[in-house]
């Protein structure tokens, strides 16, 4: 196993819609403990492929954080179905966004529809801090940000320090394209 490199804000690659996993295979059982490991590295409570560089809809979430005795989850190609109940407001951060938090509305019960390491097929629903995160992940795979979610003020409250750490982001794929090259 191994700790991925988590790519932040202002890499182009969180940007992209990711691709449907269609190969349930050794590859996609490394990929998915490589991220979990790399997840609980960092202290995340869920991590999405795109977030270590991965093209692909697949996220981890660490349900232990939030119930004892759970286990991280894997979520290949999830999509949310429906979001009965109302929204409510919660403190966000992402790992892609590091020491940067705000309150976003997010609806507090989701329906989702995702497939496990073979390729089954699951839907079940998800309420409170794993809906919550689950919905942030879903995002990730979309190319969104918790911050896209805010309003347009807190958003220009926040520019100067995302643009610090999209700066940092442009320093880190010069410093990978350098390694590649040698
Ligand atoms: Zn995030």
């Amino acid at each position: 196993m191994a700790v991925l490199r988590i790519r932040k804000y202002g890499d182009p690659r969180l940007r992209q819609k990711t691709k449907t996993v269609a190969a349930f295979n050794e590859e996609l059982q490394q990929i998915t403990a490589d991220m979990i490991e790399t997840m609980q590295a960092a202290s995340g409570i869920g991590l999405a492929a795109n977030q270590v560089g991965l093209p692909y809809a697949l996220c981890v979430a660490d349900f232990g954080l939030v119930k004892e005795g759970e286990k991280p989850r894997v979520f290949i190609n999830p999509e949310i179905l429906e979001t009965p109940g109302s929204m409510a407001p919660h403190e966000e951060g992402c790992l892609s966004i590091p020491d940067l938090t705000d309150q976003v509305d997010r609806p507090e019960r989701a329906r989702l529809r995702f497939q496990d390491l073979d390729g089954t097929i699951h839907e079940q629903e998800f309420e409170g801090l794993i809906a919550r995160v689950l919905q942030h992940e879903i995002d990730h795979l979309n190319g969104v940000f918790f911050v896209d979610r805010l309003s347009p003020v807190r958003r220009q409250f926040h520019h100067k320090k995302l643009k610090e750490i999209a700066a940092q982001a442009q320093i880190e794929l010069l410093e990978e394209k350098k390694k590649k090259r040698k």
